[in-house]
């Protein structure tokens, strides 16, 4: 194990990741400085930034993220994004394609009408299980959301870390999420993310396969550096943000 994997086990064992995860403004106030080292991209490069959860308290600065971002380059969709891997698109400058994870309720009620307002498109990486539950979207909810544009993924039914299931549960995990989402949305699904989306530590190389086999053309994790034409989709590297985050520590994750 080398040393920058073990500093992060002992930081999660000390619960302090999760501690500052919950109190997303502190947190990116401790990340801020480093971004002093960094600037947004200007070289050109595809970049997948991905947020979670939108409360309204967030919706202002969801909004300075996006129009920050499109200061730099254009905000492009999935389909976009993975025509410029393939070389079928130009990739002229930095270009910026979003995404969200779970299930949260405040995409319907916070991202999705500041989206539609910015004409920003967007992936939601949908786990599947996690829809009807209290706090979550329901499908109604996403067929609503499918039908205003967004694209819908699968990021398994459950949430549990892949890496950590046999076989045959975690290809469950990520043939069934397809299955029922196309089900209930009436559509295609060919893009998934892994849950936590670590190599090694949160999916396998098995993973990737299954998923090829299972019919998806995109894998995506969350390590973070910019993508480039002949890059495979299977897999995609994404940017972590939360809106509560000032620029400058959305410059820690998103820079050249
Ligand atoms: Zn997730």
């Amino acid at each position: 194990m080398h040393p920058p994997t073990a500093l992060k086990k002992r930081l999660n064992e000390l619960g302090l990741r999760s501690r500052l995860r919950a109190h997303p403004r502190t947190q990116g106030r401790i990340l801020a400085p480093a971004g002093l080292l960094r600037r947004l991209p200007s070289a050109p490069g595809l970049y997948f930034p991905f947020y979670h959860d939108v409360l309204p308290a967030y919706a202002g600065d969801l909004r300075r993220h996006l129009r920050t971002l499109s200061r730099h380059g254009p905000m492009i969709g999935w389909d976009e994004a993975l025509a410029v891997l393939a070389g079928d698109k130009p990739l002229t400058g930095p270009m910026f394609c979003l995404s969200f994870d779970d299930a949260h309720l405040s995409w319907r009620d916070v991202a999705a009408p500041i989206l539609l307002e910015m004409k920003v498109p967007a992936m939601f990486f949908l786990t599947s299980g996690m829809v009807g539950q209290q706090g979550n979207l329901t499908w109604q909810d996403c067929r609503q959301l499918s039908a205003a544009g967004f694209q819908f993924g699968s990021h398994t039914v459950t949430h549990h870390r892949l890496a950590d299931q046999d076989d045959e549960t975690a290809a469950r995990e990520i043939r069934d999420s397809k299955r029922e989402i196309e089900d209930e949305l009436g559509i295609e699904v060919t893009d998934f993310a892994a849950p936590y989306g670590h190599p090694a530590v949160d999916f396998r190389e098995r993973d990737v396969r299954v998923a090829r086999d299972a019919g998806y053309r995109s894998f995506a994790t969350t390590l973070r550096p910019a993508m480039h034409p002949g890059d495979s989709p299977m897999w995609i590297r994404r940017q972590g943000l939360h809106p509560a985050w000032p620029i400058m520590a959305v410059r820690t994750r998103v820079h050249d």
